[in-house]
């Protein structure tokens, strides 16, 4: 198995054991990776996400650093008089989806031999870095926007990790972590290719559970696309083994109120343009200059889907009306599932259909009483 980094701009390769997370002259990179899934080779007796172990570039077993994660339900609910598919993400240990990508990458570090991770996030990411790095007794620190919900700091406290507090924007705090990684290991879900080997056991887990059909369409967010990309690549690895006859199509939800990625969509451009970020309760996708972008539209264009955008009011509705179903969810969450019913609302045709439900409420209850009392 031949498995190496390649520059996303140069096409230069470099070593997959080297501890890199980009490449010369600040170059995005990806892993090369001839991924041959096989049936045979799945770990049936493990409910985890390593199931699928045969197609995740770890050497040793011995480094794997997991809380036994992942093959959450794909749970069948009515939203809009119709029936789809809601992977459960929001059941991970830390309450995000952030753990499939935070336990591969971490495993990766430990293989490595290192000694301290750098991760920056408005949340959820820190916490899924900070818990595996717990695990793995790696150092770790986290920057966070000094708006971070108090929830989440505590989180990523309580697993020992130092937080560090930046006055300014999310792309302010990124910059700053970017600046402390250049001497250190940067446990980036936006720059560290290794995250997306974890993010993209979301696809072989949802193949599985339809008993290996394709979904048609896929409704996923798109901030970072952290997930977005994840899904594709495994998508694109079952299709490429021969498992699955087609690539599903991409939807690809962002707030209204920073949707650079909508904007050069619609434009027909690959020129994602500089936003302003208003306000918006789906903090965990207001992304106002995606490092990634242009992968993301590439992912989108290339399965044939579209990006949708979401308002405040569609995100609170969907919030609420997935609390009356029983799911207690993040606003970021409920802007995915906003878009999905916009979706649903102009397809009549019979499409198998799966979302995903990103993120746990707990950590936002702040914001959700707001909500309450208005
Ligand atoms: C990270 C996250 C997202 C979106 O992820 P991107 O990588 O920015 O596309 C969506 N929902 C929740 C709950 C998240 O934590």
């Amino acid at each position: 198995m031949s498995v190496s980094f390649t520059g996303r701009n140069t096409g230069k390769s470099y070593s997959i054991d080297s501890p890199i997370w980009m490449g010369d002259n600040n170059e995005l990179l990806d892993i090369s990776y001839f991924s041959n899934f096989d049936l045979k080779n799945i770990r049936r007796e493990e409910p985890t996400l390593w199931r699928y172990r045969h197609v995740i570039p770890i050497r040793e077993d011995s480094n794997i650093v997991s809380f036994n994660e992942g093959f959450t339900p794909l749970s069948k609910i009515n939203i809009e008089g119709k029936q789809v598919f809601v992977k459960e993400d929001f059941l991970f240990p830390t309450g995000s989806y952030k753990d499939r990508g935070a336990s591969v990458l971490i495993s990766k570090a430990k293989e490595l031999g290192i000694k301290k991770v750098i991760q920056d996030s408005s949340g959820n990411a820190g916490c899924s870095i900070a818990c595996y790095a717990a695990k793995a007794k790696i150092e770790c620190d986290i920057y966070v926007p000094s708006d971070t919900a108090p929830a989440k700091l505590a989180q990523i406290q309580m697993y020992g990790a130092n937080v560090i507090k930046v006055e300014g924007t999310r792309e302010e705090t990124a910059h700053a972590a970017f600046l402390a990684a250049k001497n250190n290991y940067y446990a980036s879900h936006v720059w560290n290719p290794f995250f997306f080997q974890g993010t993209k056991t979301f696809s072989f887990e949802v193949c599985e559970q339809l008993n290996w059909k394709n979904p048609d369409t896929v409704v996923l967010p798109a901030g970072n696309g952290s997930l977005l990309i994840g899904a594709y690549i495994g998508f694109s690895e079952l299709f490429y083994s021969g498992i699955i006859p087609a690539v599903p199509k991409i939807i690809a939800v962002q707030s209204k109120f920073c949707a650079p990625l909508y904007e050069a969509f619609r434009n027909r451009t690959d020129n994602i343009p500089k936003v302003i970020q208003g306000k918006t309760l789906a903090e965990g996708i207001a992304i106002n200059s995606p490092a990634r972008g242009k992968q993301i539209l590439g992912c989108v264009k290339k399965t044939g889907g579209k990006i949708l955008v979401v308002d405040e009011e569609q995100i609170i509705s969907a919030l609420f009306e997935m609390g009356n179903q029983g799911y207690y969810i993040e606003p970021t969450s409920a802007a995915v599932i906003a878009g999905l019913k916009d979706y649903l609302s102009e397809s009549d045709s019979d499409e198998l259909i799966i979302s995903v439900f990103t993120g746990t409420g707990l950590k936002s209850s702040d914001k959700i009483i707001k909500l309450l009392l208005e």
